[in-house]
């Protein structure tokens, strides 16, 4: 017997017709003996409805009001599998972010997970109620609903498998495991039978969306066992238990697959994309110490994330221009802020363009093998696509493009690369 943290996200829960297939499969795992517990994300589409609610109520809406109504999503879902369980014959229970609870830092939208204390549940786990467990949502300190961000209930699932300490973490979701690349973008992805943690947090980091990056971080941390598998699999489909999916492992279960000749020694695990950056250009910003200090101090302190930065060789009269990139949502803040300072800052023009794509390639393989990034910008530039701006780290590197090269650049660096599935295989 082993307990088991399960979960499902929106396009796995859309609908009581899907609920019920979930339903099923839940049954099953129970059936053969084990502990469990599900975490269910909202319907597909619903978080996004809500949001734009909030979005119609007040444009510069309360971030607590907003947790208040997004959260909801998940509290519909929960109750649902439970009701549809219990018409199954099966003992489950619903239970609410702050009936566990999961407590969480106070910060609305983006919470983190704390503490999760649940020795009731965990009673009811082991009297044999199955229970359910909605997604995305905890309690602050005082008293007040939390969410996690988008795509948060991965890090619920985990948070609560380490919680629970359950053998496993299997996250269901509308592919069969972590591909090479998006299988929606390159019909030729491959199918890995396992990725490192670091990797993985990498890929999630970089566009990735199979994983919340986060969840990412707190299973490498809480050593969580995690499965990423199909919720739409028939009938006779292998069972969750003998690993159908892609684990996530540690380097050194890594090593030992490699060994056992289960998994191959690969350069790059990986391509994403990501098209929720947006660019900044400064001009003609003074080349003087303090004069970057002046442009990303404010950035920060308004929390607005700056991934890529160059600064362009100086030009004559000591000034150079600043590119960077910031989320796509944050850069109409970011804009208005620097405007303000301009006066400060010292620059002539800000120029913004959010019709771009970060596209990243990454693999363990990169820390012992040069060449790499020089192998992408040929690939690249064979195809005539510009790069705007590059960064890099120990097993990554990364290109803004334009957006409407994004799957053009993706195929081309995923043949590039070797990663293209067999045809017999794909
Ligand atoms: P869920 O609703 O189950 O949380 P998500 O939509 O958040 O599902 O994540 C699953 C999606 O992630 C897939 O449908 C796929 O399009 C996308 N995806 C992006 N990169 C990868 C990858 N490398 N491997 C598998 N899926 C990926
Ligand atoms: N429902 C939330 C979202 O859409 C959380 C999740 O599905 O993981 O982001
Ligand atoms: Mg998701």
């Amino acid at each position: 017997m082993a307990r088991i943290v399960m979960k499902f996200g929106g396009t796995s829960m859309a609908g009581t017709e899907r609920i019920r297939r979930v339903a099923n499969i839940v049954r099953k795992q129970q059936a053969a003996g084990h502990e469990v517990a599900v975490v269910v994300s909202a319907m597909a589409g619903e978080t996004d409805r809500l949001i734009n609610f909030c979005r119609e109520a007040h444009a510069l809406y309360d971030p607590a009001e907003y947790d208040v109504v997004v959260a909801s999503g998940e509290q519909v879902t929960s109750g649902l599998l439970a009701m549809t369980l219990q018409s199954l014959g099966c003992k489950a229970r619903s239970w609410l972010g702050w009936q566990m609870p999961v407590n969480t830092i106070e910060a609305h939208s983006k919470a983190r997970v704390e503490t999760i204390d649940a020795p009731e549940m965990i009673a009811s786990m082991e009297a044999g109620a199955i229970a359910v467990i909605p997604g995305f949502q905890g309690v602050s300190a005082d008293r007040r609903i939390t969410t996690m961000g988008r795509g948060g209930s991965d890090t619920s699932a985990v948070a609560v498998a380490a919680a629970v300490k359950a053998d496993r973490c299997d996250i269901y979701t509308d592919v069969d495991g972590v591909y090479t690349t998006d299988p929606r973008i390159v019909a030729k992805a491959r199918k890995q039978k396992a990725v490192t943690y670091e990797e993985m947090l990498e890929l999630a980091s970089v566009g990735a969306k199979v994983l919340q990056t986060r969840s990412v971080g707190l299973a490498m941390k809480e050593g969580v066992r995690i499965q990423v598998l199909s919720s739409f699999g028939d009938e006779d489909a292998v069972p969750a238990d003998e690993m159908p999916g892609t684990l996530i492992v540690s380097d050194e279960e890594m090593d030992q697959l490699v060994e056992q000749g289960d998994m191959e020694r690969q350069l790059v695990t990986g391509i994403a994309h990501d098209k929720n950056e947006a660019k900044v250009i400064l001009t003609r910003v003074p080349d003087k110490p303090g004069a970057v200090a002046d442009i990303f101090g404010p950035l920060a302190e308004a929390s607005i994330n700056v991934d890529m930065i160059i600064q362009n060789v100086g030009r004559d009269k000591g000034e150079t221009d600043v590119t960077f990139t910031v989320p796509a949502a944050d850069l109409a803040r970011a804009q208005a802020l620097l405007e303000d300072r301009q006066e400060q800052i010292g620059f002539n023009r800000i120029i913004t363009d959010d019709h771009i794509a970060k596209i990243s390639v990454v693999g363990v393989g990169m820390k012992s093998h040069a060449g790499v990034a020089s192998d992408m910008f040929r690939a690249l530039s064979d195809r005539g696509i510009n790069i705007q701006a590059i960064s890099t780290s120990e097993i990554k590197v990364s290109v803004i493009i334009d957006e409407d090269e994004t799957e053009l650049a993706v195929r081309v660096l995923h043949t590039a690369y070797g990663l293209d599935a067999k045809d017999d295989a794909a």
